[in-house]
Order: structure tokens, then C-alpha cells, then sequence
């Protein structure tokens, strides 16, 4: 049940750390009277909605079933409450583009046609936005940095290639990058003053042992697609 609880926070607070943000970067777009501060923005927006969109609407079925499973029977009949937001919740990820839709979106419309070029200055921006000692966040980035440049680039566009391809990678694409952007926000989190309380270190712990391992295997995932046996 703790590992439910503390998995469940680590996604909520990771995600409203990303919404918040988002909200922000919208208004930069809006008012913000510096061109390259707009610019800024809006490849904050354009990349990072549709993750926003498709991973955390996945997570409030899944986080709301496993929550479901706290009450044990009494969370499956209908006096508690939680067994609506099961249903409620799982709507979500189908309507306002389903999230597939959305994952090819971000992979198939967004990174590709320029040559993945916002995706990587994002991926640098985060970087240099971590705060110092974020060894394990630091690294992933660049080894999606990395896998981005010399393999999805690279394998996509060659000649010969299935058009096929983006479509497999798509959904481990957003989920990866999802992941990366939750470490991104629990670094800055756990940086934050005040934030050395149980309240937050245990979600941080949950997020680090039992949410970030997805990461490895969604990148294990894309290799397979990449390099079919
Ligand atoms: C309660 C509810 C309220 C709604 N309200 C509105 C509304 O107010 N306004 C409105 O315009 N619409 C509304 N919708 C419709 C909603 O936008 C669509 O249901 C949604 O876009 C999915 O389209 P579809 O149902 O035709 O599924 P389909 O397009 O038939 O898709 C079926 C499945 O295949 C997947 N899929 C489809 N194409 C691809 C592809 N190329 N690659 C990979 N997977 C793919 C989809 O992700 C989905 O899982 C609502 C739907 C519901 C359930």
C-alpha cells in the first residue's frame, strides 16, 4: 500500500510541477514582449503538451485502479467513490486525440520533420536547468540526447526505411521522454527548500525505485524496434 501511495505522489506532484509550468510558458507566449523568450516557450508547449496529455491521463486510470485496490472490496462498490473515478478517469485517454494520436503527434509531426532540432535544445535547456548533483537525471538526458541523435534520427530517415517505424516507436518515445521530464521535476523539487520532509522525500523516494526504472525499458523497447531479431 506504500508503494502504491508513494508511486501515486511521485506522479502528481512530478505532474503538477509540468503543468504549472506549461501554464506559464502559455502566458510567455502570449505576453512576453522578447521574441526569443516567446520562441523559448512555445517549443516548451508544442513538445511537452502532448506528453502532458498522454502519459498523465495513462496514469490517472492506472493510479486510480491501483487506488481502487487500497480499499480492497470496499473500493469496488460504488459507496466509497473510488470505483467512479476508475470510469471517469479512463475516458481521458481516449477523448480530446486518443493517446496514441497524441504520441504520434509529439514523434511523427513534432521531432522528426525538423530533424529532431527543438527536441534537442529542449533536452539541453532541461540539462542546464538541473540543479548540481542530479547525476542520474543528467545522464538519462543524454543518453536520450544521444539515442535521438546517432539511432531514431539516423535509422528513421535512412534510405529504405519502413514509413512504418515512427508509428512503433511512438508510444516508448512520449513514455521515455515523460519519465525524463519527471526527473527533470523531482530534481527541481527536491532542490527546493522545505522540501526535506518525509511529505516529499518519500513521493521522491517513490518516484526514484519504483516509477523511473520504466525509463530502461522503454529505451530497451525502442532498441528491439530499431533492431529487429
Ligand atoms: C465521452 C466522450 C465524449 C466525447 N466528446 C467529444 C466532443 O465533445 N467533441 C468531439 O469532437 N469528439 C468527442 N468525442 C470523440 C473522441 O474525440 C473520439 O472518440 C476520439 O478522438 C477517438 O476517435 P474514435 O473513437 O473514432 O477512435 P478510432 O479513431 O476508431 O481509434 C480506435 C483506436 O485506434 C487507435 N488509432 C487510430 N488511428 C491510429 C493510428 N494512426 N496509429 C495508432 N493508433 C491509432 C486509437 O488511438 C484508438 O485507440 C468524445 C468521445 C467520448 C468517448
Amino acid at each position: 500500500m506504500r508503494r502504491i501511495l508513494d508511486a501515486q505522489r511521485a506522479w502528481i506532484d512530478a505532474g503538477r510541477v509540468l503543468a504549472y509550468r506549461t501554464a506559464l510558458e502559455l502566458d510567455v507566449i502570449k505576453h512576453h514582449p522578447d521574441p526569443a523568450k516567446r520562441e523559448t516557450a512555445n517549443r516548451w508547449c508544442t513538445l511537452v503538451t502532448p506528453v502532458l496529455k498522454a502519459a498523465w491521463t495513462d496514469q490517472a486510470f492506472t493510479g486510480a485502479s491501483a487506488c481502487l485496490q487500497v480499499f480492497g472490496g470496499h473500493g469496488y462498490v460504488r459507496e466509497w467513490g473510488i470505483e467512479q473515478h476508475v470510469r471517469d478517469a479512463r475516458v481521458a485517454m481516449i477523448y480530446e486525440g486518443t493517446n496514441e494520436i497524441q504520441a504520434i503527434d509529439l514523434l511523427v509531426r513534432k521531432v522528426l520533420p525538423d530533424g529532431a532540432k527543438s527536441l534537442l535544445t529542449l533536452l539541453n535547456e532541461l540539462a542546464a536547468d538541473l540543479p548540481a548533483g542530479s547525476a542520474v537525471a543528467a545522464a538519462a538526458l543524454q543518453q536520450f540526447t544521444n539515442f535521438t541523435r546517432e539511432q531514431l534520427l539516423v535509422q528513421t530517415q535512412a534510405a529504405g526505411a519502413s514509413p512504418e517505424l515512427p508509428y512503433w516507436l511512438a508510444d516508448d518515445f512520449l513514455r521515455a521522454l515523460a519519465l525524463l521530464l519527471m526527473a527533470w521535476a523531482w530534481e527541481r523539487i527536491a532542490h527546493t527548500p522545505g522540501a526535506d520532509v518525509v511529505r516529499w522525500r518519500a513521493a521522491q523516494n517513490g518516484f526514484w525505485r519504483w516509477v523511473w526504472p520504466e525509463f530502461e525499458m522503454r529505451m530497451a523497447m525502442m532498441q528491439a524496434s530499431l533492431s529487429p531479431a
